[in-house]
């Protein structure tokens, strides 16, 4: 959610209020746009429905077949494959999807290239690593000779990848290694990427605090273009304000600001009223200080 840009949430937005059901996670609907976020249009009447995956919002379709309804497509390499495997499988004819999916490698050729930006190395995501495999990350980590190490949710995997990069450090190694091994596989879910790849094609995408990068978007491919949202719909050009006034989200997100160097943090940005994105999800670095101060 801390990525998403603000130009999503405003698309999204806009088909809300042409009248169609919007759907997505629950986090998402609180993500603050330009002027708005889509709890405060469900605030004014919009129809915006919670959903746990694409399943449901296939169902809602199914229920619905005299409304358009939209599926807000958001999230890593990680929630894709479940997005694309539905798309194969046959979306009804009134249901598209809003893809804001973003692919992690070349958001990490950004970051080593900030100047200033002091990273040793690199605890590489779990869950995106379960998809496309720990040796994903070995051409970034001897490109930059920063040592990369994927790493589990729990604490003891994250203080055991610390170890190894510092192994990597002093033994002067810089490459990719796995510590989540129960779950991440070298060469990652082929089957899951061979979905992706099927429904997916790459583009430049915008992240929050980054700016545009690249071929860090998952878009449809041409052959489903029938339920892409972006061209169902009339959608006018809209000018999106990614951080908002007094927000340091973009710097939070950097690691050049801690939360609590934000003015806004605890005060006119809080987890029930966030200002930024950062401070929305269970995930976000403001939402996690503001609810373990003590750390
Ligand atoms: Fe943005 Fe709120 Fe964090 Fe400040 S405290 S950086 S406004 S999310």
């Amino acid at each position: 959610m801390c990525v998403c840009s603000a130009q999503d949430v405003d698309v999204a937005i806009e088909l809300a209020r042409q009248g169609h059901i919007i759907t997505t996670f629950g986090d998402m609907i609180r993500v603050p746009s330009t002027e708005s976020s889509l709890t405060k249009e469900r605030g004014v009447g919009a129809d915006i429905r919670v959903v746990y995956g694409v399943n449901e919002a296939v169902e809602i379709a199914r229920k619905n077949p005299n409304r358009k309804v939209v599926f807000i497509g958001v999230g890593f390499e990680t929630t894709a494959p479940t997005i694309a495997a539905e798309i194969l499988r046959g979306l009804p004819n009134n249901l598209s999807v809003l893809t804001s999916l973003k692919v992690i490698p070349p958001a990490m050729e950004i970051l080593v290239g900030i100047v200033n930006f002091d990273v040793d190395g690199f605890i590489t995501p779990g869950h995106v690593s379960a998809i496309i495999g720990s040796d994903a990350f070995r051409p970034f980590a001897q490109k930059h000779h920063v040592p990369c190490v994927v790493a589990g949710f729990e604490p003891l995997d994250v203080l055991e990848s610390v170890r190894m990069i510092l192994q990597q450090i002093n033994e002067g190694r810089a490459d990719s290694e796995n510590e989540y091994t129960r779950v991440v596989r070298p060469e990652g879910n082929v089957a899951a990427q061979a979905v992706l790849k099927k429904v997916f094609r790459l583009g430049d995408a915008s992240w929050r605090g980054l700016g545009v990068i690249g071929d860090s978007g998952y878009y449809l491919r041409d052959e489903y273009a029938e339920h892409d949202a972006r061209l169902c719909f009339e959608i006018p050009s809209i000018e999106s304000v990614d951080i908002l006034p007094g927000c340091r989200c973009h710097e939070v997100i950097l690691g050049i600001a801690a939360p609590d160097e934000c003015d806004l943090f605890g005060k006119r940005c809080t987890p029930e009223d966030p200002h930024g994105p950062c401070m929305v999800g269970h995930e976000g670095t403001c939402r996690i200080r503001h609810e373990y101060p003590e750390i």
